[in-house]
């Protein structure tokens, strides 16, 4: 029997037409460097018509896809907004990614538009002559004649163009399965990947970001966008505050700390996102120059493994509460949520946080082990994590859902390796491709890290298998440590023997001045083995 339902569809521009009259007075906030430029999602909705007339009017039609090279700011966010409204895909291009990486994407997808900030033409004009499907370049927020043109491609004032522009715009109905934003994997794993997300995958997962028992976005809320808009969606921020009304503060491109801490004093965000680097530095920047804080409700991590240390520094410190998360850009990026049940107690709570969180109903999971049997969840048992679910990928742009390197009978595989307890909580305890295989044995860098951060003189830690005779492999610990700060490996080693297993117990260890990033702000690992592998750490062996 079928329903009697109405059948609408989930659509960016139904979530666009929402925000902007049930929520007209929210706002998006833009840092200056100095102070604010705000615009109401009344303003927005305005906007974003601007900006999809004039992208008509440069021919714009269809599925095409129109790439932005922008941070976090208003002109983005009316990008976010205008270009899957009207039908076309918005293609969020990694302003970090190596120059072949970003000739790659943007060829991959056929970009045929770009909007760059201004701040970033001097990098993107270097890779202009290589984009082959690129016929139109808008420049936002700066000086459109420092951009020189190749043949073939227009270059155009974002002001200009959008001045004359009627400020409506008659959003077609856009079916719900069809693409409405595109993000790449940051290849940390080899060639960025394509992740298309259709219109429903991300109304149905800003819902999520919504939800009481995952991040809580509220109509209440100014939320900061630390984490970038070219990552994951700015972990669906965007389109969750059009759901909802929620206020967002835009950082644009000061994403130091002591910028980050000026604009929590101006603005007063309830909660704020971004990858734990970020907050290692904030935290670092706090304790040097404290502020009050506790207008954040609540921050989220994500990313990668939240150290139980920095958790624990913003709310007994700060009494601002770090909600663990963990995601891909495969994944939308929201996968599960580190809230314990309300049944926890005292250390138990602690225990549940550390998870990496709780799978929601939309996303089922499994663990596979080395051999490929399905293992139980027993909060013991360790093997690869497999979802499924609709805000996941399927497949990636351009390629087959039968790669079994990535994808396994309609199941993605995540190259994450944990356990899972009987209630549904994931603990990671590494990526398949960090894991140290010491005699047979699994040693997971992440809880090496974490133990190794949880000394007060250390601010990052990083640790990597290398190659040993007798044992296969055996850990290297990097560490990072704090201003003015004095410790020895033989002390870190001591600090660790109650921590972790004694075969554990890493040998080789090495000072360094900072932890190799990626492009999205985590440990690079793969460029630390090649320095340890080229002679360019000095290390300390016991
Ligand atoms: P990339 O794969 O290029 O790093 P993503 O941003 O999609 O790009 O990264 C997803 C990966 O980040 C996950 O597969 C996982 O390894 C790691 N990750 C994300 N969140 C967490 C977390 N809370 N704890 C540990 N690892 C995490």
């Amino acid at each position: 029997m079928l329903s009697t339902m109405q059948d609408g569809h989930l659509s960016i521009g139904t979530l666009l037409r929402h925000a902007t009259k049930v929520h007209a007075t929210s706002e998006i906030v833009t840092w200056t460097g100095s102070g604010t430029r705000r615009e109401t999602f009344a303003d927005l909705g305005k906007h974003a018509a601007r900006l999809a007339n004039a992208l008509r009017s440069l021919g714009v039609t269809g599925d095409q896809r129109v790439g932005t090279f922008m941070w976090n700011n208003a002109e983005h966010m009316a990008a976010y907004a205008a270009i899957p409204a009207m039908g076309a895909v918005l293609h969020t291009l990694n302003i970090r990614l190596f120059p072949e990486q970003l000739v790659f994407v943007a060829n991959h997808a056929e970009d045929h538009v770009v909007l760059v900030d201004g701040t970033l033409v001097p990098l993107f004009a270097k890779q202009l002559p290589h984009l082959k499907t690129v016929r139109h370049v808008i420049v936002a927020n700066g000086d459109v004649s420092t951009l020189q043109a190749p043949e073939g491609v227009e270059v155009h004032s974002y002001d200009e163009l959008l001045a004359s522009q009627p400020d409506t715009f008659d959003w077609p109905d856009v079916d719900e399965r069809s693409a409405a934003a595109m993000c790449y994997t940051s290849g940390t794993t080899g060639d960025p990947k394509g992740v298309a997300y259709s219109h429903r995958s991300l109304w149905l997962h800003s819902m999520q970001v919504c939800m009481t028992d995952s991040m809580r976005l509220a109509e209440s809320d100014k939320a900061l966008a630390i984490v970038p808009m070219f990552h994951a969606m700015s972990w669906g921020l965007p389109y969750a505050a059009l759901m909802i009304g929620a206020s967002l503060v835009m950082p644009d491109r000061f994403l130091q700390p002591e910028p980050i801490a000026q604009i929590l004093a101006a603005e007063k965000p309830t909660f704020a996102a971004a990858v734990p680097t970020i907050w290692q530095g904030l935290l670092q920047y706090l304790d040097a120059n404290p502020q009050d804080v506790s207008h954040l409700r609540e921050v989220v991590v994500g990313g990668s493994a939240a150290p139980p240390s920095l958790m624990h520094a913003f709310e007994e410190r700060y009494g601002v509460p770090v909600l663990h998360a963990w995601g891909m850009t495969e994944t939308s990026p929201l996968g599960s949520v580190a809230r314990p049940p309300h049944t926890a107690t005292g250390e138990q709570v602690w225990a549940y946080r550390y998870t990496q969180g709780r799978f929601p109903a939309s996303v089922s999971a499994r663990l596979i082990s080395e051999s490929g049997e399905e293992l139980p969840w027993d909060d013991e048992s360790v093997g690869e994590l497999e979802v499924q679910g609709p805000w996941i990928a399927a497949s990636y742009h351009g390629g087959s859902a039968v790669d079994p390197e990535k994808f396994h009978d309609g199941w993605l595989r995540t190259g994450d390796v944990g356990k899972i307890s009987p209630d549904g909580f994931l603990t990671l305890t590494d990526r398949s491709k960090d894991v140290i295989k010491s005699g047979g044995e699994w040693i997971s860098s992440v809880d090496l890290e974490n133990a190794v951060m949880g000394h007060p003189a250390v601010a990052e830690a990083a640790v990597i298998g290398v190659p040993d005779e007798k044992w296969d492999e055996r850990p290297l610990v990097a560490v990072v440590l704090r201003q003015g700060q004095q410790v020895t490996a033989a002390e870190l080693r001591e600090f660790l023997a109650d921590k972790v297993a004694k075969w554990q117990l890493p040998e080789h260890w090495s000072f360094i001045e900072e932890v190799p990033k990626t492009s999205v702000g985590k440990f690079d690992k793969k460029r630390l083995r090649a320095m340890n592998s080229d002679g360019k750490l000095d290390v300390t062996h016991f």
